[in-house]
């Protein structure tokens, strides 16, 4: 077994997992419900974690992780007015729609 990731953040932590779930990625979570159970735990060893049954997934795990960090960071791209034509644009494109003038 080996420890994967870890994250404050259980709504992404699960995210990961689904993501490996679907990937067929042997994987189980680890202090999942611990948070806020006891105020007795150190932060740090109450963070809830994802473990691979089998170490020999690690690679391609990480792989995986990358991705849905690349495509998360893609999505929290802010909306954008364009200088030329003054149009809102959505975040993802590069070019106005309306003018096409460069971001
Ligand atoms: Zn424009």
């Amino acid at each position: 077994m080996e420890r994967f990731y870890s994250d404050y953040n259980q709504i992404k932590l699960r995210q990961v997992k689904e993501m490996l779930d679907d990937a067929g990625v042997p994987c189980f979570i680890k202090n999942e419900f611990i948070q806020g159970a006891s105020g007795e735990i150190p932060p740090h060893e109450a963070l809830p974690e994802i473990w691979l049954n089998d170490g020999s997934w690690a690679s391609k795990a990480n792989k995986l992780l990358k991705q849905l960090e690349d495509d998360l960071a893609n999505m929290d791209d802010v909306e954008w007015v364009c200088s030329s034509c003054n149009e809102t644009n959505e975040g993802q494109f590069m070019l106005c729609w309306q003018c096409q003038e460069s971001k």
